[in-house]
């Protein structure tokens, strides 16, 4: 198995040599040269089995170039039980990804149960062992420098935390994150974690990175990397947790279900796209986002409308605050026929800051048949939707899980099966919690004392020398 590159002008390469890297040379997102599909026997056969037998089975389809043996060590070393039982008391935490029923044919499936009580552990965990490993088979040593506004940065961390040949420099701005994800993330005490907190916005923190990452002489010098939401083994991960849902909710594999997925970098739902081109029976990919509604403009109009980050708007459910989808690219790259010159063509268009429009020629009139629909939620409707499944479920959700439910609901097929991806606890996002519950979240058990433990960071103005200094200061530790 290969990757190529949606833009059609790098080489293709194995599994290993994308997995510490980003954007392809030429621009472009890494995609498998040709998707593996399952079998109705494979699908019979993986009905019976366990996440970890289940993660193995779709990994080792993705990733050639690692020993199976080792792959099969590194899959049952991350999903563990142990590591993704943060979540409710009466979470089935064996399952590593229960699902939670709440009417018959609507069921929640529970991705947050990880350290960080974010969906986005699921795949960070994993890509921290594979990191490990492929750096030491390399002989090599990496930094990774990001910026987060909350979710992927406390996953990175507690991924990457104490493993060996990775240090982790994390940019965050000073205000903008809730006091829950500061917590987690600056009481890290691992050496190898370094939070660097930045006098500004998410969007200086994410300007330092680029000024640093342009830097090539001293990208190279420093070893510099990335785990961002275009990382292709994230992605991957992320496919197995379609599987486990759908057995979970159907009898047999000649039902078809619905997935809806709260959606910002379209990283999540790409995975539900990925899923259905590997033989999952999915019928409606729901795609859900919040006021910043770039991608329900596009599933509705055939119009793909990036914003700056000026019309971009801070909303109650801030991880899916984005206006240019990372991982779109990846979908689009499908939907023409594996065109790669059209997207680049499109993508120049993005680029320049313009927009793109798929009615003409007869694109946009395909996007149904791989089962994509969308909507959008508002904050009056999230707050709704908490209150709601509160009172009428006695379970608490996110703001990000609210928002994929309302839409879920509105574009649900009547008699289909509905999954809605619980992408955050609520523990994380108290504000939103207490204004619609009038209290605040519930806490999983260990984490009742978090914003009293000792913390570690520190603070810089927003420029791209200070950050670099305290790299230079640690890249060899
Ligand atoms: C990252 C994130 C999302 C958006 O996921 P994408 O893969 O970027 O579409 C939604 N909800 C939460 C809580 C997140 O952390």
């Amino acid at each position: 198995m290969k990757y190529i590159s949606t833009r059609g002008n790098a080489p293709a390469l194995a599994f290993s040599e994308i997995l510490l890297g980003g954007l392809a040379p030429d621009g472009g997102l890494y995609m498998p040269e040709a998707y593996p599909r399952f079998t109705a026997q494979d699908l019979d056969a993986m009905r019976a089995m366990d996440y970890r037998q289940l993660a193995f089975a779709i990994l080792s389809r993705l990733v050639d170039d690692i020993p199976q043996a080792d792959l099969k060590a590194l899959v049952d070393k991350t999903y563990t039980t142990e590591a993704y039982s943060h979540g409710r008391a009466d979470s089935d935490f064996s399952q590593i990804t229960p699902v939670r029923t709440l009417t018959q044919d609507v069921h929640i499936l529970e991705l947050s149960n990880g350290p960080t009580l974010a969906f986005k552990d699921m795949a960070m965990q994993l890509l921290g062992n594979l990191f490990e490993y492929a750096l030491d088979k390399a002989g090599r040593d990496i930094n990774i420098l990001g910026a987060t506004s909350g979710d992927t940065g406390s996953a990175a961390e507690y991924a990457m935390r104490g493993k060996k040949g990775v240090r982790v420099f994390m940019l965050s701005p000073v205000e903008g994150m809730t006091a829950f994800q500061q917590a987690q993330m600056y009481s890290l005490q691992d050496a190898n974690i370094h939070n660097i907190v930045v006098r500004g916005v998410f969007d200086d923190c994410q300007d330092i990175v680029k000024a640093v990452s342009n830097d090539l002489e001293f990208k190279h010098r420093y070893r510099i990397g990335a785990v961002n939401s275009i990382n292709w083994a994230r992605v991957a991960a992320q496919v197995i947790y379609y599987f486990k849902a759908y057995f979970a909710v159907t009898g047999d594999n000649a039902q078809q279900v619905d997935f809806s997925v709260p959606s910002g970098n379209f990283g999540n739902v790409c995975a539900g796209h990925i899923a259905r081109m590997m033989g999952l029976p999915i019928h409606r990919l729901i795609v859900a986002t919040n006021e910043n509604d770039v991608l329900d403009e596009f599933f509705r109009t055939g119009v793909y409308r990036p914003r700056g980050a000026a019309q971009t708007w801070h909303t109650s459910s801030p991880s899916m605050d984005i206006s240019k989808a990372s991982n779109f690219e990846r979908f689009i790259f499908d939907l023409t026929g594996r065109d790669a010159a059209q997207v680049r063509q499109l993508w120049s268009a993005v680029d320049r800051g313009d927009a793109f429009d798929l009615n003409p020629g007869g694109l946009f009139g395909q996007v149904q048949g791989y089962g994509f629909v969308s909507g959008s939620s508002s904050h009056a409707n999230r707050i709704e939707t908490i209150c709601r499944v509160w009172q009428d479920h006695g379970v608490m959700i996110d703001p990000h899980t609210a928002d994929g439910l309302k839409v879920g609901l509105e574009q649900r097929t009547p008699g289909v099966p509905l999954v809605c991806l619980e992408t955050a606890l609520p523990a994380k996002f108290a504000d939103a919690i207490q204004e619609a519950l009038g209290r605040a979240p519930e806490r999983p058990h260990g984490l009742e004392n978090l914003e009293s433990l000792p913390r570690r960071f520190e603070v810089v103005d927003a420029q791209a020398d200070a950050v670099k200094g305290i790299v230079v200061a640690h890249a060899n530790d």
